[in-house]
């Protein structure tokens, strides 16, 4: 057979046919854009892409390339020296809002113009500016696409002969101390960070990446770390839709980022990544109708972050006194799944009904997917537990889930 999802994303799109708004006109070559092109793209956390329509198109990053350039700031800053600078608040307001947070004088969040420029000055080593540090993002953002991204020079030079607004979001924060360098420079490479050239299947693995806790699914490469992965989705759930963000977190609750040229990118954290493409925008700047392809996504896949399954319900498949052919008795417990937080205090509520009478105990991991931190430390702290009381426990885990593994440290914000 031919797996349906291809078919599936097909019909979205053909259902998604009522467009409205209006291509982004401030920027001449982004006008020139066909305004009829539609296309979507969706990457499993196990690497696989699909896609529909347009899905050979390239069409400019824009601000998609914000959350990218935080996670960048944040993996070679720290995060605390990041959030120093810039804030992690919705604003409420239009992405080019001038706007800073009373009382400390941020940008209120680093998806908003005003803080995504101060966010680029933040990305690499301290005292790293201009052409090397675009180059720094040009990599990192490839990284996280999993192919070299390149820049559309016609849409930098075209989107800098009308960066009125963003030069003076730039004098401001320099006016203030929060960047030190030329505001013209600046403005130059943020705008060269925005004008990098992507596909539909980009966003998605790019999504997929964060979706994964920073690695992505498709090269097996560690872009950024997993706490990098949680704050960039975390600021793009509340703030990545600008003034609609509130509903779009109630009616998609997916973490996105949507661009001027018409890209929307959806992460949903340990599930899938979502890219879609169509130029008219809508009144908040977000695509019109990737707006209501997410929205069908949403709901006929139940991606939805309030409405995820529950995760350690089904982790014990078997528990009870086992007899070997010796006529020996052991009491054994069989996991499956993923074990977490949840997944890890049903394990350890079984382990607490072993009695006091010495029994031989089995803790059969050959079926567990997979074991977070947590999870790890509670079984191992619940074979320890059994262990003082008096029990002989034997872990059968093939997979090694109870060892860490020392994975590298890719940079200060692990
Ligand atoms: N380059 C655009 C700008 O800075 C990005 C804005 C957007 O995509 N919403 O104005």
């Amino acid at each position: 057979m031919r797996t349906p999802v291809p078919d599936y994303l097909q019909e979205v799109l053909g259902g998604c046919t009522a467009d409205g708004g209006a291509v982004a006109d401030d920027v001449p070559e982004l006008a020139a854009a066909d305004p009829d092109r539609l296309a979507v793209a969706l990457t499993t956390l196990d690497g696989v892409t699909y896609s529909a329509g347009d899905d050979d198109v390239l069409f400019t990053v824009q601000s998609i390339s914000k959350p990218f350039a935080y996670a960048l700031a944040l993996q070679d800053r720290g995060l605390a020296a990041v959030l120093e600078v810039v804030g992690t608040e919705p604003s409420g307001d239009a992405f080019n809002e001038i706007s800073l947070e009373p009382g400390t004088g941020r940008p209120r969040n680093p998806m908003i113009n005003i803080g995504a420029i101060t966010t680029h000055s933040l990305v690499g080593e301290p005292g790293l500016a201009g052409a090397a540090r675009s180059e720094r993002l040009r990599r990192g953002l490839s990284a996280f696409a999993g192919r070299e991204l390149v820049v559309d020079e016609a849409v930098l030079e075209s989107e800098m002969g009308t960066a009125h607004r963003n030069l003076a979001l730039a004098h401001m924060v320099r006016s203030r101390g929060t960047v030190t360098e030329d505001p013209t420079v600046l403005v130059r490479e943020y705008t060269r960070q925005c004008a990098l050239l992507v596909d539909v299947r980009d966003l998605a693995v790019m999504a997929a990446t964060l979706a994964h806790h920073g690695v992505n699914p498709v090269t097996g490469e560690r872009v950024v770390g997993a706490r990098v992965a949680r704050q960039v989705l975390s600021v793009m759930a509340t703030c990545g839709m600008y003034d609609a963000a509130g509903d779009w977190l109630s009616v998609v609750g997916i973490p996105a980022k949507s661009g001027v040229a018409g890209g929307i990118l959806g992460a949903l954290p340990g599930e899938v990544g979502i890219g879609t493409f169509s130029p008219r925008l809508d009144r908040f700047g977000n695509s019109t109708r990737g707006v209501r392809v997410c929205e069908r996504l949403s709901e006929d896949m139940g991606l939805h972050l309030m409405g995820m399954a529950p995760a350690g319900l089904a982790v014990v498949r078997e528990v009870g006194l086992v007899h070997d052919d010796g006529g020996g008795t052991a009491w054994r417990a069989v996991l499956q799944g993923p074990v977490t937080f949840s997944g890890g205090e049903r394990v350890l509520r079984e382990l607490a009904r072993i009695g006091a009478d010495g029994v031989d105990v089995v803790l059969d991991l050959t079926r567990v997917s997979q074991v977070d931190d947590v999870g790890r430390r509670m079984l191992l702290e619940g074979v320890r537990r059994l262990g003082l009381d008096g029990h002989a426990v034997s872990v059968v885990d093939p997979e090694l889930m109870l060892v860490v593994e020392d994975v590298g440290t890719p940079g200060p914000a692990r």
